[in-house]
């Protein structure tokens, strides 16, 4: 059975791979979600630990990063919000993996048109990147007194909730399970990320253990489907949800991801704005997973959350008024009105992020529906 072309071996090792290597030698293989977590946030030598990988001179650009309206409509949505909990005179506003800072910074800057919700704002970054933390810092040093950075909702008191998080859960790591039999109870095996046969670098291989159908998975699976389920994401929302039963509040959930759970191998790597293998070098390229935005719905609805979505983020952003925004914006830009307008289309054009990106909002029981979802 093919379960993926392995990376190229003639690539020396990251100091992270040998790591990694040396891990696999004391223990065997690991699940994809472990290489996932290491690539991305080991403390020394992962991807978020060690570089800004965003822009154009980097390796990938975010919809904040592309365009202000983003985070501008994104800020209206939240005051929309704010009002809908009863517009609280203390409430805490949550960023799950804030990047630069700048869809806070741009967040903060439209909530100067309603000075109260500004000054009920009690925000918290989670961040477990020390070096982006930095670059969040000086990006937000006058954008508002009261801002701490976390790494977990277990830091953030209880109480009224907004909180989003654009392009995090695509981080989260997940696991792949193979199927292998069509006949017997335990059908499916594990992924798992091993060596390669002169132990140079790594290789996918399949776990000796079998496993019966993955919670979510559609039926009937063919032979050598590969299904992605996420427990940490899965367990994130139910997390959420129990707040927002707590509390009044709501959750945006944005990235790139599939409507409806299915079968594909999603687990990819990209550097300078192309695709490459993942597991080639670890810690010097963004690994990811497209969300399973069905497998959070569900967890959400089942703890008991409205949900809301997912609706594509192109529908959602001119819901909210993006066509007139971007014309504000252009008139006012001059020379640069072309660039702007072109930049900022991406954001809702059906072959960029317009499409594949998805809308997700989990709110408190009993609320109404919020904004952009219809
Ligand atoms: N939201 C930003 C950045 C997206 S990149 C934007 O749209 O531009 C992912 C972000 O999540 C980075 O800031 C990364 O350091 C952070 N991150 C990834 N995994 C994380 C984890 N497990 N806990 C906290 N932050 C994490």
């Amino acid at each position: 059975m093919t379960i993926k072309t392995e990376p190229k071996s003639d690539i020396p090792p990251t100091p992270l791979a040998e790591r990694l290597l040396q891990l696999i030698s004391d223990h065997g293989p690991i699940t994809v979600g472990d290489f996932l977590a290491d690539a991305l946030s080991h403390p020394q030598h992962g991807y978020y630990s060690t570089r800004d990988p965003f822009g154009t001179q980097g390796d990938f650009t975010t919809a904040p990063e592309i365009s202000q309206i983003f985070g501008e409509l994104i800020g209206a949505w939240l005051i929309e919000s704010w009002e809908a909990i009863g517009a609280p005179s203390i409430f805490q506003l949550v960023e799950f993996g804030p990047g630069r800072g700048t869809l806070m910074k741009d967040i903060l800057r439209v909530g100067q048109l309603r000075p109260k919700f500004l000054e009920a704002a009690r925000i918290t970054m989670i961040e477990n990147s020390g070096r982006l933390r930095h670059a969040q810092q000086r990006a937000l040093a006058e954008a508002h007194p009261h801002i701490v950075w976390r790494t977990s909702l277990d830091d953030i008191p209880n109480g009224p909730l907004l909180v989003v998080a654009n392009e995090f859960f695509d981080c989260l790591p997940i696991r792949q399970f193979v199927k292998v039999d069509l006949e017997g109870d335990h059908p499916w095996r594990e992924r798992l990320v091993g060596k390669n046969e002169d132990e140079s670098g790594f290789a996918f291989e399949l776990s000796e253990a079998a496993y019966p159908d993955p919670a979510g998975a559609p039926s009937p699976a063919p032979v050598e489907a590969i299904f992605e389920s996420s427990d940490i994401s899965r367990r994130l929302v139910e997390d959420l949800s129990d707040r927002l039963f707590q509390n009044k509040g709501r959750v945006l959930i944005i990235d790139y991801g599939h409507g409806r759970s299915g079968f594909g191998d999603t687990f990819q790597a990209v550097k300078r704005h192309e695709y490459c293998h993942p597991l080639e070098t670890p810690g010097e390229v963004d690994i990811t997973a497209h969300v399973d935005f069905a497998a959070l719905a569900r967890a959400g609805r089942s703890a008991g959350a409205r949900v809301d979505g997912p609706v594509r983020q192109g529908d959602f952003l001119n819901r909210l008024g993006f066509t007139n925004r971007l014309d504000v914006l252009a008139r006012a830009a001059g020379d640069e009105a072309e660039n702007l307008v072109t930049g900022a289309r991406r954001l809702i054009h059906p072959e960029e992020m317009g499409e594949l990106f998805k809308v997700l909002c989990l709110s408190s029981p009993g609320m109404a529906e919020p904004a952009g979802f219809s």
